[in-house]
């Protein structure tokens, strides 16, 4: 009989792949995990959760402009260094959550907060959320307006609604996005850009671009090949066309943003969570607001009453689409003074010669 001796290999350090969550966590955190028996909301901005065992840990939220230097992150986590034992988390929509052990430490923080980086505490319990925008001209090629830009007005405008917790029936997430094809995802109010006629072709820049992509990529199958002067070009059907720009991050020639008729649209009562109903697409409640940096008024007014009719006629904790879906659409027009246009219609119909014709894709 033989024996092999066999060499065990010692494994690497494991170098791919999402990290080990847990290795990030506040110790107390790790500690209790699974064993978190509830959590209070101690002031705007502020929370507690309390563990089982009577641990407790602490948060602070605080609102972020998203779009940040290193040299403010720096800041961030110097502040949090300093209160929160190091403990720094960005939630989805791009807040600031500090997590401490010592409730000492939160006054000092909010006031570091507040000074050293100007960023507003608030953000929980019955508050709109820190307001997400999508990447924009940072990372994308498709952008008919400044997110960023947009958002920083619009957060100016609703301060109030973000620093108190107890203004709105429920909690409101708002995003806005710099296209239609909404990388900003759904939520209960949605500020849209939208484009309003098809792309522009340029022949003579089509020939960079790999055509069957561009053909394939359009939701609508309103692109096609056309032989002109013995070269292969493109060509659009005007009326299958949606508007949606997808043509253009494909085909940078393919031009549809136009600053003179580009507007922006507010969305209604998305919803991703299973709470209540399920989730829910937005439904287009304004339409054909102006495009108009740097402050976008019209927008911030519109946002405004919006949120004004859900205060008064909201019952506690409704979401925004459910407080739509109760009043009914014709009552929230009457609430809110918006006007009523074809854009509103949901209908099908139409739907083998254009998509441009449901609620959820509206241009
Ligand atoms: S919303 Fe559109 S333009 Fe804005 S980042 Fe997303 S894909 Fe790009
Ligand atoms: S804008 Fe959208 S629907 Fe129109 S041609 Fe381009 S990809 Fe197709």
């Amino acid at each position: 009989m033989t024996t092999a001796t066999t060499k065990v290999r010692k494994k690497g350090p494991r170098d791919n792949g999402a990290p080990d969550y847990k290795q990030n966590l506040h110790p107390l955190m790790v500690k209790n995990y699974g064993t978190w028996a509830y959590h209070e909301f101690v002031k705007p901005g502020v929370l507690v959760y309390v563990a089982e065992s009577g641990d407790k840990l602490w948060v602070v939220r605080a609102g972020s402009p998203r779009t940040m230097s290193v040299d403010k992150v720096r800041k961030i986590c110097d502040i949090a260094d300093r209160y929160a034992e190091g403990y720094l988390r960005f939630t989805s929509r791009a807040n600031l959550e500090f997590s401490l052990a010592k409730e000492a430490n939160i006054e000092p923080l909010i006031k570091a907060v507040n000074k050293e980086l100007g960023f507003p505490v608030g953000g929980t319990g019955h508050s709109i959320s820190n307001v997400t925008h999508t990447q924009g001209w940072l990372h994308c090629n498709l952008p008919g307006t400044d997110a960023a830009g947009s958002v920083k007005a619009l957060m100016d405008e609703l301060f109030e609604e973000f620093v108190n917790d107890d203004k709105l029936p429920m909690r409101v997430k708002i995003a806005a996005s710099c296209c239609q094809i909404n990388c900003g995802g759904q939520a209960d109010l949605s500020i849209n850009l939208q484009h309003h006629h098809p792309p522009r072709i340029k022949p003579e820049g089509v020939g960079i671009c790999e055509l069957p992509k561009v053909v394939a990529i359009c939701p609508a199958a309103a692109i096609r090949p056309r032989a002109k002067d013995g070269t292969t070009t493109l060509e659009v059907v005007d009326e299958k066309c949606m508007y949606c720009g997808a043509c253009h991050g494909q085909c940078p020639t393919m031009e549809i943003r136009d600053s003179e008729t580009d507007t922006l649209s507010i969305w209604l009562g998305g919803k991703t969570s299973s709470t209540r109903k399920g989730p829910a697409f937005m439904r287009l409640a304004v339409w054909g607001l102006p495009n108009n940096p740097p402050r976008w008024p019209e927008v911030g007014e519109a946002v405004k009453k919006i949120l004004s009719a859900y205060k008064q006629t909201g019952r506690k904790f409704e979401r925004l689409g459910e407080w739509v879906e109760r009043i009914g659409w014709k009552k929230f027009f009457e609430l809110t003074g918006f006007p009523f246009t074809k854009y509103h219609i949901d209908t099908t119909e139409m739907a083998r010669s254009t998509f441009n014709t449901s609620a959820q894709v509206r241009l």
